[in-house]
């Protein structure tokens, strides 16, 4: 990553038009996004880049087209993310494989820090392994920031605050009116990286192994790595004491390969998916991104969601930066839950009905003797919702 590093210090001394908090695919673009059209922007990360992050690691069309649009048409690519063409789901020991076109499979590694080495290289300051939370009291021109970095600490202030921190941050703690709420019996995820696994599990296929507490996404990276996403029931994890030992009963239960050690790898897990932020918007501060909130990702529609948020708030945020009303907190509540309406809406029924044996059986009966609807619903999972996001007007 070509950066010149700063100090906590710097970042407290200068006024910053924008500051935004994680640099996932949602931050990062949007701050790309802002340094593009002239503002100041500092970009603050807890963690060190690159770092793993639980995913499925599957970018569809939609987030394909997103990047695209803005300019970023080759990043996945560039970086080898591998073409993917099938969907192949395992339940009760059948299986069946829809063609699934236009994807590609990219390691969040890698993902992640080709998008920052891009917002930096468009004149973003990036501020990695620093923790940053919002302060409890807004001004009337500004917004500040608390950011912690190995015992220091400093206070930052920007005309804008964008929160992009992913699932369960704590970065709006100190802050009065915002809440998240996490759906009742919300699954949790869990995910690892294997150098190797089964040959079975062939490049260029999602490999999805559905059970009755939990699915399994498998998927071989740039690098021949095998990643795999889950998300189980919470007592299901706690029931077999770890994520490995639930995700091979889920790998038997669907017919899928074994594969050996899967307790000894190294896994990760997240809180509670399902959630939801309010509000999404407040004077000088935007939520967008996981943070805003999320739906189980089983359609794998997360990074593009992402992306399209970051993507559909920067003219917000760029109006805010020359004068900040409450109007804008109501167009980007509305605009937000539009995003989340139009590309969540199937992915939560997919989600409720694999909760039910029966009905996740009749889905799965649907897919396979009526490949028509389940192409239907793969392209509308699948479709570009770019058009109808890129001319969005600001009050
Ligand atoms: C099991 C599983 C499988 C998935 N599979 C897919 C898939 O195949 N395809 C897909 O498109 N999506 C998938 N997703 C969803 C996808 O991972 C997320 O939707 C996406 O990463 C959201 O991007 P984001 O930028 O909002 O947040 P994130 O990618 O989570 O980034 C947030 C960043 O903020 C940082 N951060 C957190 N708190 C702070 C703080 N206080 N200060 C500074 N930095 C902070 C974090 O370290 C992180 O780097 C999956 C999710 C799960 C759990």
């Amino acid at each position: 990553m070509n950066h010149r590093p700063l100090a906590i210090d710097d970042a407290a001394s200068v006024p910053w038009d924008a500051i935004v908090l994680g640099a996932g695919p949602a931050g990062a673009l949007l701050s790309r996004r802002l340094a593009i059209a002239g503002a100041r922007v500092l970009l603050v990360e807890k963690k060190a880049f690159p770092r793993r992050k639980v995913c499925g690691a599957c970018l569809n069309q939609d987030a394909l087209e997103v990047l695209g649009s803005e300019g970023l048409e080759t990043l996945v690519d560039d970086q080898g993310g591998v073409p993917l063409e099938m969907f192949h789901v395992g339940l009760g020991g059948r299986s069946v494989r829809l063609p699934l076109p236009g994807g590609r499979a990219l390691s969040r590694e890698r993902f992640d820090l080709a998008l920052v080495t891009k917002a930096i290289r468009a004149g973003v300051d990036f501020l990695p392994e620093t923790l940053a939370s919002v302060e409890p009291t807004p001004n009337p021109a500004t917004r500040s920031v608390r950011l912690d970095q190995r015992g220091r600490a400093a206070i930052a202030w920007a005309k804008v605050v964008v929160v992009a921190a992913g699932l369960g941050h704590r970065a709006l703690e100190h802050v009065s009116g915002t809440t998240t709420r996490v759906a009742p019996g919300s699954r949790v995820g869990a995910g690892c990286t294997l150098e190797d696994g089964p040959d079975d599990y062939v490049p260029g296929v999602i490999h999805m192994a559905v059970g009755g507490r939990g699915y399994v996404g498998l998927v071989r990276l740039e690098d021949g790595r095998l990643n795999l996403g889950a998300a189980f029931d919470r007592g299901f994890v706690r029931s077999m004491g770890e994520p490995g030992l639930a995700a091979s009963s889920v790998l038997a239960e669907a017919g899928f390969p074994a594969i050996v050690r899967l307790d000894q790898a190294d896994w990760q897990g997240t809180p509670g998916l399902t959630r939801r932020s309010r509000p999404v918007s407040a004077h000088r501060l935007v939520l967008i991104g996981d943070a805003a909130g999320y739906v189980e990702p089983f359609t794998g529609q997360g990074m593009a969601c992402a992306l399209a948020s970051a993507r559909s708030a920067a003219p917000i945020v760029l109006a805010g930066l020359a004068s900040w009303s409450p109007a804008l907190e109501r167009a980007w509540s509305a605009r937000h839950a539009s995003l989340l309406g139009r590309r969540y809406g199937l992915c939560r029924a997919l989600t409720a009905s694999l909760r039910r044996p029966l009905i996740a059986r009749v889905v799965f009966n649907l897919a396979t003797w009526a490949p028509t609807i389940s192409q239907m619903m793969i392209h509308h999972v699948n479709r570009p919702s770019v058009l109808a996001e890129t001319s969005p007007t600001c009050p």
